[in-house]
This record gives C-alpha cells, sequence and structure tokens, in this order.
C-alpha cells in the first residue's frame, strides 16, 4: 500500500527563510538614512550639551583679541587680507609723496574706491601750520575732484611705533564723503589695525543736522 506522508518543512528551514528576507545591514538605504539620524541627534547633543563651553571659547578669544589690540578692536573687514595689504603698502609708498619741511611728520595715504581705483598721497605743509592738510584729505579731495564718490578703505601709514590714528579734522571730511569707509592704520613695522569710520567718529555731526 502506497504511503502517503505530509512534507513539512523543517523549522529550521522557515527561520532561515525568515532571516533572509531581513534588510542587509550594508546595502540598504534605509539603514544610512538612520546612521545619518543617529549622527545629527549625536552632533545636536554634543553641542548643546557643550554651549556653556563654547559661550566660553568666544569670551576668552574676545578678551585675547582685546589684550592684542586694545581698545581699537578690528573691525570685520569687507576687503580681502590680501586687499589690505596691498593698500597699506601703496600707504607706506605714499609716504614719499609728503611734503613735510617744518615737521618732518610724513604720513602717506592710500584710498580705494568701490571700483577698485586708487589715490596716493602725502600731507602738505604750510609755513602758516594750520593750513597743512593731512594726508588723507589730500587723497580724499584728489579722488573727489576725479568725480569719484563711491569710497571702500582708505590705509594711513605714518613712521611711528603706535598707530597714526586719523585727525579730527580728516574723520569729520570722510564722515562727509565716505561715512561707509574703513580705516586701516599702518605702523612702523607694518602691523596693521581695521576701524569702521563709525567707530573713529561716533554721533557724528553731518548734514542731516543741518
Ligand atoms: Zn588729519
Amino acid at each position: 500500500m502506497l504511503e502517503c506522508r505530509k512534507i513539512v518543512p523543517a523549522r529550521s528551514v522557515l527561520t532561515s527563510r525568515t532571516v533572509s528576507i531581513e534588510p542587509h545591514p550594508i546595502t540598504n538605504a534605509s539603514y544610512f538614512t538612520f546612521k545619518k539620524f543617529k549622527f545629527k541627534t549625536k552632533v545636536f547633543q554634543i553641542l548643546f550639551c557643550n554651549l556653556e563651553r563654547v559661550f566660553l571659547y568666544f569670551q576668552i578669544h574676545k578678551m585675547a583679541a582685546h589684550l592684542k589690540y586694545g581698545n581699537g578692536m578690528p573691525n570685520k573687514t569687507r576687503l580681502s587680507r590680501e586687499s589690505i595689504r596691498d593698500l597699506a603698502q601703496k600707504a607706506i609708498a605714499a609716504r614719499k609723496r609728503a611734503i613735510a619741511p617744518y615737521s618732518n611728520f610724513y604720513v602717506g595715504a592710500a584710498l580705494i574706491t568701490r571700483d577698485g581705483r586708487i589715490y596716493e598721497a602725502g600731507n602738505i605743509e604750510s609755513s602758516s601750520y594750520g593750513l597743512t592738510i593731512c594726508a588723507e584729505r589730500v587723497a580724499l579731495f584728489k579722488a573727489l575732484s576725479d568725480g569719484e564718490t563711491e569710497f571702500s578703505a582708505i590705509a594711513i601709514a605714518a613712521g611711528t611705533q603706535d598707530f597714526c590714528s586719523p585727525c579730527g579734522a580728516c574723520r569729520q571730511v570722510l564722515w562727509d564723503y565716505a561715512p561707509d569707509i574703513e580705516v586701516i592704520l599702518v605702523n612702523q613695522v607694518e602691523e596693521i589695525q581695521t576701524y569702521s569710520l563709525k567707530e573713529l567718529l561716533p554721533n557724528a555731526f553731518d548734514k542731516k543736522l543741518l
């Protein structure tokens, strides 16, 4: 007599099939998405847990900069480092243009317009000292007389260890014609400090008050 047997797969085979349809940990995209999510969560966790340290780091950085630059904190500049260096070098060269037979205090200025034209000048003295004109004003007047109206920065170089900041008259005239200008100071050893004119002349008098 023919014997009928029901063939039932072994349990172990079923188990192995169940395992085989699970996503592969390397090739499945959702695995990467999950890992990415975990990574982002971890980054946020680290960031938020260390906010105090990050804040402290910026405070220390600010204090160090203050110690290095004194009251003249460097302003965030719109010019590249190379452009500042280049303008500083032109201001140093412009000291040779100075006519200062009375004080022998030679100052050079290099003014750059928004479209990149550069005007160089030195201070020009008069025997009637009050008529002397500083280098930065000579450079500005040269540019204005050429029809220039938009200015980016002015570099001022003097042969002193301290940075030679523009006098009150120059700050006022610069404010009248270039209130957004950046002022770059260069000392004897070619160190550089940068300021916005707003920093050098707060609460300025101008045509709005006339
Ligand atoms: Zn001046």
